[in-house]
């Protein structure tokens, strides 16, 4: 075996010792670890010393996120498929930049029009791999900023903002598509917040109507959800979409998780009209238990894409019925993050995805139900999807944070705080693929013994 060879032999070995630790090493790195200062290399120590570093001082402090009882934020693990697919992506180091001398572009496109049969999309769809939401939510405000400059005679791409006025309506907005309004000159500060339904993070579509028939600005655009990051509520899509085309305002659905209820039939009733959207935003390194980094963007405008994301240099043109997704997003050069995504798809057909998708609400329905019998804790929102929102009940703030604080430094599992309403509650997201019953059996253990600490 050349050295070579060896050293990806040995990490094969670590990573298969990892992977078989998940469900037992610490689940969260709470100690915030800080290496020592150290000056770059004048020589490099050579490869196999460099992993034994790692192996030494990298690892112990990693958490267990691809495990089964990471549940904070919404994360996605890695599937044996999509653990094979991201190596090769990383072996074959394809730049995805323009078909002409790869069949990865190919492979994007194709990965692109399973993901729209996976989500029931119309293929009027087209779009582009992104590196996550946020990206795809950038995409989205930057093309509806440009369909708006159009609808006011102003090619924003070519001639800039000058002269342009939009108005942005949004009720529950995620944090990272306020950055992204924000990147596209809207202004974060400058949202018009639309109420939302009692009960719900959801908007009352009364309340959007009047703000949108008040609104004097040409350019009207609207950020609607498919699954609220707390309350996992979704807008009325058929309602907003029937306001915006009567206002000819662009829609943007955020559906980062939320898309994949679709693959529920109990819950797909509740995009209904999701397809109306003029962009939607889609995140395969959640619920499609791919590595990072790896989200999707859809528009039913691809001329408006073009004009936002166009690269024009004459060493860039080719000519293929393939796209060049340069021109279709933010990078030039791209990794070929197809790879794992048709890996995928192909390994467990819509059939598994389902599976993980159905079995996640049903461990997230069987913990809200543990909590609301509890009489220590108190579910702050009703579990409807994958999302738990708890604390001790009647707790305060400083009491719920020190619960998840107690928590998260079991090492058993690993929660994020939230907020809705006003009310500052603990967050347990599911969405990995190998979390089973017998894992919510262990945290329902884990908080009846912390419990007592909360009383009073
Ligand atoms: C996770 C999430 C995002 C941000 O996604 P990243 O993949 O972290 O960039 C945006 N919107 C919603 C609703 C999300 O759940």
């Amino acid at each position: 075996m050349s050295d070579d060879a060896a050293q990806l032999s040995r990490v094969l070995a670590w990573v298969t010792a990892f992977e078989s630790d998940l469900a037992s090493r610490p689940v969260a790195c709470v100690n915030d670890p800080h290496p020592p200062p150290e000056d770059l290399p004048e020589s490099g120590i050579g490869v196999a010393a460099s992993i034994d570093r790692f192996e030494a001082e990298v690892a112990p402090h990693l958490s267990a996120s691809p495990g089964p009882k990471y549940w904070g934020f919404v994360t996605g693990g890695v599937t044996p498929a999509a653990l094979a697919a991201d190596w090769l992506t990383s072996a074959v180091d394809q730049n995805v930049a323009l078909p002409g001398d790869s069949i990865a572009s190919a492979v994007e496109a194709r990965a692109l029009d399973w993901l729209l049969q996976l989500f029931s999309l119309p293929d009027a769809f087209s779009g582009v791999l992104t590196s996550g939401a946020t990206s795809a939510n950038l995409l989205g405000s930057l093309c509806a900023r440009q369909y708006a400059g159009l609808r006011q005679s102003i090619d924003v791409a070519r001639q800039g903002l000058h002269g342009v006025r939009t108005a942005v309506f949004s009720a529950t907005p995620h944090a990272s598509m306020v950055k992204g309004l924000g990147f596209a000159g809207f202004g974060r500060d400058n949202i018009t917040t639309i109420r939302c339904r009692a009960g719900s993070e959801a908007m009352d579509i009364a309340d959007l109507r009047l703000a949108m028939q008040r609104s004097a600005n040409p350019g009207k655009i609207v950020i609607a959800s498919a699954g609220t990051v707390t309350g996992t509520d979704y807008d009325d899509f058929d309602a907003v979409a029937d306001l915006c085309a009567a206002h000819g305002a662009w829609l943007h659905v955020d559906a980062a998780f939320g898309l994949f209820a679709v693959l529920d039939p109990e819950k797909k009733p509740w995009l209904r009209g999701v397809e109306r959207a003029d962009s939607l935003t889609a995140d395969c390194h959640k619920w499609l238990n791919v590595p990072y980094d790896s989200g999707v963007f859809f528009t039913r405008h691809e001329e408006i894409l073009l004009d936002v994301c166009g690269v024009s240099a004459p060493y860039l043109t080719v000519s293929s019925d393939t796209p060049a997704f340069m021109n279709r997003g933010i990078e030039n050069s791209r990794r070929f993050r197809a790879l794992p995504i048709w890996l995928s798809l192909l390994a467990y057909g819509r059939e598994g995805v389902r599976e993980w998708v159905q079995d996640n609400c049903r461990q997230a329905e069987a913990f809200a139900a543990w909590i609301n019998a509890a009489g220590a804790y108190e579910l702050l929102t009703p579990c409807r999807l994958n999302v738990v929102f708890f604390r001790p009940t009647d707790a305060d703030q400083a009491t719920v944070a020190r619960c998840l604080n107690d928590i998260n430094s079991s090492g058993e599992v690993f929660m994020s705080p939230g907020l809705a309403k006003g009310r500052a509650g603990i967050r347990a997201a599911f969405s990995n693929w190998r979390t089973r019953t017998s894992d919510v059996e262990q945290i329902c253990g884990l908080l009846d013994g912390l419990a007592p600490r909360y009383a009073g």
